[in-house]
């Protein structure tokens, strides 16, 4: 497969020429290279041009503002005035824009203020007072600043409307055509928006000079997407994001799978938390030498490791013949990447799976990333604490029954009549029955519920004045039963037993792949999927049982063959 260009193509921030306390900060927070908007939109803004950009939250736009107008900053004293205001929908985006812009600052000694709604006044006039360089601020709360004479727009050269499309569903229209007349007629002026419908396109002729129009994802992705990748994503705020995934991975439990981060600092942080809960991964990125790749590739190779936590960086070229699972951690910065990042499994005619934790802001991206790649990405419900701890009982009644069907109990039981001459034999079975569960798994009593959200909890810090809100919220795809992560099939279903398990490396992916690869069924026919330590379960529509066992019959899984069978029914 030859890698298209796009996002692999080559340009580092010091291309983009931007200032060297800048490139020292980016260098800090590990960005490797610049996202697709950052590399068309920075130089036209540092050379002055109004630009109108399309591209949603997740692309790397605010960067894309940012790194300009700090470009901008003077090196010696400063004014009082802020040369720069970013007018922001939420607080929270304010907020997240503020703290970017101080980050990427911090050499310049950048001065940045958030001003929104909620946070007592007297503050934001204090340091209003003291003197700033970028307000970041929502329109309601600008605008009441301005009529106040505390935030004046005199020294202002660069105005960014963030998120434009949100202000005006808001019902921010008027207050931001009043800031943006009250502002100097010279200064520069960049309008971000996810859509452009015309009202947007109106305020951009109003209030902008022959602005330079940026699409990102304008390319059609090529029809390289592999039609063998289950793809689905779950929404999960950042807090909950490590927790999140851990809990993905004891699910899905991947032979081998690449999980992608944006920077090396996340690269590593990620790869140690994963190590601290138990799962051993390794670290990858543009900050390691050829050696340590090498051993880093190795491990992954011989199986030592099971997780590869990398940058899109180094994990380019990268080829890693048995990766089962692609997981990204954010939602990558543009379509192609996420093409590029899941092309590297569902190869060889297997299903690969590639999963996508989005923070609620993203979900506008995975929706462009849906229609690009023409492939629908289920969003799941992350399994709870009582999902997990319900499958792990499942499991453990299953083993029970195996072991009871396979009948070698004999040696045992002198032991249970011993215990019956003193105890109920049921309070012994339970007895028998915890020490079977506590062995055979984790203890996930003292697991974080990790809580389920809407795609967008963002609320605006004035009353919403527009039209009703139309937002998409989470999940459209869901299961039924204790296992709702996949699509599954439809209708009546049946349970197989197929005689391989854990202990024989048998993994969810190895099942679907036989599955979907001998019989008529495809990877999202299959529901449920059991492994214990010698046997597994597979849950599929019940039409296509004897098809499926006659199919399985004939192949070998892992190199043998199985036994395989309807599940049983007589325990109930
Ligand atoms: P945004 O689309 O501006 O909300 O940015 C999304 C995320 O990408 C933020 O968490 C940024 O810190 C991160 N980010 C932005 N630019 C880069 C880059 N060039 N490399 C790695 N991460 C980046």
């Amino acid at each position: 497969m030859t890698a298209p260009d796009g996002p692999d193509s080559p340009g580092t921030f010091a291309d983009l020429e931007l200032r060297p306390e800048l490139l020292q900060e980016l260098t800090g927070l590990g960005y490797e290279e610049p996202t697709p908007i950052q590399r068309e939109a920075i130089p036209p803004l540092l050379a002055g041009r109004d630009l109108l950009g399309q591209a949603a939250t997740g692309t790397g736009k605010t960067a894309a503002f940012a790194l300009p107008i700090l470009q901008r900053l003077a090196t010696g004293s400063r004014g009082k005035d802020p040369v720069a205001l970013v007018l922001a929908p939420t607080r929270e985006l304010a907020m997240q824009v503020s703290e970017a812009l101080h980050r990427y600052g911090r050499t310049l000694g950048a001065r940045v203020l958030p001003v929104y709604g909620g946070q007592p006044i007297s503050r934001q006039l204090r340091e209003l007072q003291r003197g700033v360089d970028v307000v970041v601020a929502t329109p309601g709360r600008a605008l009441d600043h301005i009529s106040r004479g505390t935030l004046r727009l005199g020294s202002l050269e660069m105005i960014v409307l963030d998120e434009a499309d949100e202000m005006l569903d808001m019902g921010f229209t008027e207050d931001i055509e009043a800031i943006l007349s009250a502002a100097p007629e010279g200064r520069q002026t960049v309008l971000f928006s996810a859509t452009m419908p015309p009202p947007i396109e109106r305020v951009a002729r109003r209030h902008l000079r022959d602005p330079l129009r940026i699409q990102i994802q304008r390319e059609p992705v090529a029809s390289g997407t592999s039609p063998k990748v289950r793809q689905s994503a779950y929404v999960v705020a950042r807090p909950h994001k490590p927790a999140a995934l851990g809990r993905v991975l004891d699910v899905e439990a991947p032979g081998s799978a690449i999980i992608f981060c944006r920077t090396r600092e996340e690269v590593d942080t990620l790869a140690e938390t994963l190590n601290g809960r138990g799962y051993r991964a390794e670290a990858l990125h543009g900050g390691l030498s050829q050696e340590q790749r090498d051993r880093v590739m190795g491990r992954l190779r011989s199986g030592t490791a099971e997780l590869l936590v990398a940058t899109d960086v180094a994990a380019r070229g990268l080829d890693v013949e048995q990766l089962t699972h692609v997981i990204n951690y954010n939602v990558p910065s543009a379509p192609e990447a996420y093409v590029h990042r899941i092309g590297r499994v569902g190869r060889a005619g297997r299903e690969g799976i590639a999963i996508t934790l989005a923070e609620p802001r993203e979900h506008r991206m995975l929706k462009t990333i849906e229609r690009l790649t023409g492939q629908k990405i289920a969003v799941e419900k992350i399994p709870t604490v009582a999902d997990l701890r319900t499958r792990r009982l499942e499991l453990t009644r299953a083993a029970l029954r195996e072991s009871l069907l396979e009948d070698e109990l004999e040696r045992f039981r002198t032991v249970v009549e011993q215990l019956t001459d003193e105890f109920d034999v049921m309070d012994v079975a339970l007895a028998a029955v915890k020490l079977a569960h506590e062995a055979g798994g984790v203890d996930i009593d003292e697991e974080e519920d990790i809580p389920e959200i809407a795609a967008r909890p963002d609320r605006p810090d004035t009353p919403t004045r527009g039209r009703p809100d139309t937002r998409a919220t989470g999940s459209d795809t869901r299961g039924t039963g204790p296992d709702r992560r996949r699509a599954g099939p439809k209708g009546d279903t049946t349970r197989l037993y197929i005689g391989m398990g854990r202990a024989a490396g048998i993994r969810p992916q190895d099942l679907v792949g036989a599955i979907a690869g001998e019989s008529s069924l495809s990877g999202r026919d299959i529901g449920a999927i059991e492994i214990a330590d010698r046997f597994s379960l597979v849950e599929i529509p019940l039409p296509a049982a004897n098809e499926v066992i006659a199919a399985l019959r004939g192949t070998l899984i892992k190199g043998r063959k199985a036994t395989v069978r309807r599940e049983r029914h007589d325990a109930g």
